[in-house]
């Protein structure tokens, strides 16, 4: 693992490029080169592949501004933020967090701004630059603000996760799923922080690429179908406790990671299998990676539960580079009372049940006389809210406002009862539970590259990434041994052919074929296929595996199964 050298190799060969370089660069942004950006798209289909194909999962895509609301109903307006210092003397900003772990070589995850101040003064934290004092903390919020429409009176920011854009179209998207829970969502794209001071590459983007899946479940139920296929799968837990105790993460199956509540049910572990066997296919083994669960203080606004997976990296040390949380209710109930829209679905029963249910009934002498004309339309609003939520709101607030057309209305206690009806019903509505994987795209090609770079070990060896075939941005390379018309044609026609199959083929004539050899190895090419005398006179070449070298003679009609062969490895 030699950071400095893959990063090199990766620059030279057009994987990832620095942003806006003739303008002297920002930080914080990455441009994918021509064979990065195969590369990001080989990954992201192949997680289409496990969560659309192979889960069940449908994906949708919504715009990446968000407007206020929405991000102020999911929490982050308030809650979106760094510790941030700034140093006295030549007034240079910093992630408080990150100067206090760098310079007393300890995690100050979960520590609030207070107890952070005090850090700062205890142990004479300084500014990394000057060595001047730093001030008090501040709260930064992370989203990029802007501006919508000429007016320039709405605020809007771009989006910090993906996953806002699928809560806020739960209602359609339960339609769309015939109100049958679980149901599963991905959205893949960009998502905006405006982090303090990114210095780590694509480690820490201010934009980077998430994939996230949000899967809504009935909180009822914690089994998941496919749990008795994995339940033997080993892996690598590093649990809140073990993290408490300082001890060393557990090696455990996903049966005992549940049985012994050291993740909370099937439904989770099996996300965590998921990430694992993503993972592992992308070429990176079980021994750098490890899943970290969240103290319970450094836990995101919305999670109830969290588990970060970690890839080992020698620069970085342990990197998370996947987010699994259980987000419970937490952003449908949160839009649900900023939109008064019904976000709960309707199960039905297998047999119907007499129950005894609360409803919010109109207080007949203030209502008519208060909301007049409005009433109606009021009342009809009512009935379809979570009684809970309106009940909490008022006995919280004094009041629950509802939003008609740009208008509000408060509904205060006197204006409602709320009665008890003992009936027989069908079914009950429910706010589903909400578990997110969550992918940071690019943490994962900066793992997938530097985990299959391989160092050149002696002067015969050289340096090369050692891609996966199935994602390798070039999967074939087509060389005429000498560049002699004859068998240029040949393999023009092999290139087209392989082409037409839907495969991404590289055609090399310059430099000798040892030279030609070594730039496809370089960039991960699998495949070599040299045409030569030989295939003129008897229709055969040779083809050569990247990993062990080894050459084989083969005929030309063979040479799709041979790549299919080696795709699947
Ligand atoms: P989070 O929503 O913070 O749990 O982030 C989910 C995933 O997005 C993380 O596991 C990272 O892989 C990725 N991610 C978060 N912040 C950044 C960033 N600033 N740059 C690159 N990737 C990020």
């Amino acid at each position: 693992m030699n950071h400095d050298k893959m990063t090199n190799i990766s620059v030279k060969r057009g994987f990832l490029w620095p942003s806006f370089e003739i303008y002297s660069g920002v930080a914080g942004f990455t441009d994918y080169g021509p064979l990065g950006a195969i590369l990001k798209n080989n990954i992201m289909q192949k997680w289409r592949k496990q969560y659309i194909t192979e889960e069940g999962f449908y994906e949708i895509e919504s715009p990446t501004v968000s407007p206020e609301e929405v991000l102020r109903a999911s929490g982050h307006v308030n809650n979106f933020t760094d510790p941030m210092t700034q140093c006295v003397n030549c007034k240079d900003v910093f992630r408080a967090d990150h100067i206090i772990e760098e310079q007393i070589k300890k995690e100050v995850d979960g520590l609030d701004n207070d107890d952070l101040d005090k850090l700062i003064k205890e142990e004479e934290i300084q500014c990394p630059n000057c060595g001047d004092k730093l001030t008090e903390i501040w709260n930064y919020n992370l989203m990029f603000k802007t501006k919508i429409g000429a007016k320039g009176d709405k605020i809007g920011y771009m989006r910090p996760e993906t996953a806002q854009g699928i809560f806020i179209q739960f209602k359609r998207l339960s339609r769309f799923f015939k109100n049958k829970l679980p149901f599963g969502v991905v959205q893949l794209g960009k998502a905006y922080r405006n982090e303090i001071s990114p210095r780590q590459g694509v480690i820490r983007l201010r934009e980077f690429t998430q994939a996230e899946a949000e899967i809504f479940v009935n909180p009822k139920y914690k089994t998941h179908p496919k749990f008795s296929k994995i339940k033997d799968v080993e892996m690598v837990l590093n649990s809140a406790v073990t993290q408490i105790k300082n001890e060393s993460p557990l090696t455990i199956t996903a049966k005992e990671a549940v049985d012994k509540g050291i993740v909370a049910n099937e439904i989770l572990v099996y996300q965590i299998y998921l990430a694992k066997k993503f993972l592992n296919e992308l070429g990176i083994p079980d021994k750098f990676l490890r899943f970290r669960q969240h103290m319970p203080n450094e836990m995101a606004h919305y999670a109830l539960d969290c588990w970060d997976v970690e890839v080992k990296t020698d620069r970085y040390g342990w990197v998370e580079i996947i987010g699994i949380a259980d987000r419970g209710d937490y952003d449908l109930l949160a839009h649900s009372k900023h939109s008064n829209e019904d976000l709960n679905i309707y199960i039905q029963y297998d047999e119907p049940k007499t129950q005894t249910k609360e409803y919010i009934k109109p207080s007949m002498n203030t209502f008519g006389p208060k909301f007049k004309q409005n009433a109606p339309a009021i009342i009809k609003k009512l009935e379809n809210l979570n009684v809970d939520l309106v009940k909490k709101e008022i006995e919280n607030n004094g009041k629950y406002i509802i939003k008609i057309n740009n208008s509000s209305f408060e509904i205060l206690a006197t204006d409602v009862e709320f009665v008890e009806k003992t009936e027989e019903v069908k079914g009950e509505k429910i706010t589903p539970h909400v578990i997110e994987p969550s992918f940071g795209i690019d943490r994962i090609i900066y793992a997938v590259l530097i985990h299959s770079f391989h160092e050149a070990e002696n002067k015969e060896d050289k340096d090369y990434f050692k891609l996966k075939p199935n994602i390798a941005p070039i999967q074939v390379s087509v060389f005429p041994l000498l560049n002699k018309k004859e068998l240029n044609e040949i393999a023009i026609k092999i290139v087209e052919e392989l082409r037409n199959y839907g495969l991404n083929v590289d055609y090399d004539t310059s430099g000798t074929i040892g030279k030609r050899y070594a730039r496809c190895d370089e960039i991960g090419v699998p495949i070599a296929i040299t045409i030569d005398f030989d295939t003129l006179e008897n229709n055969s070449v040779t083809i050569r595996n990247r990993d062990d070298e080894t050459q084989e003679r083969i005929d030309i009609d063979e040479i799709k199964t041979k790549i299919d062969k080696v795709m699947k490895s």
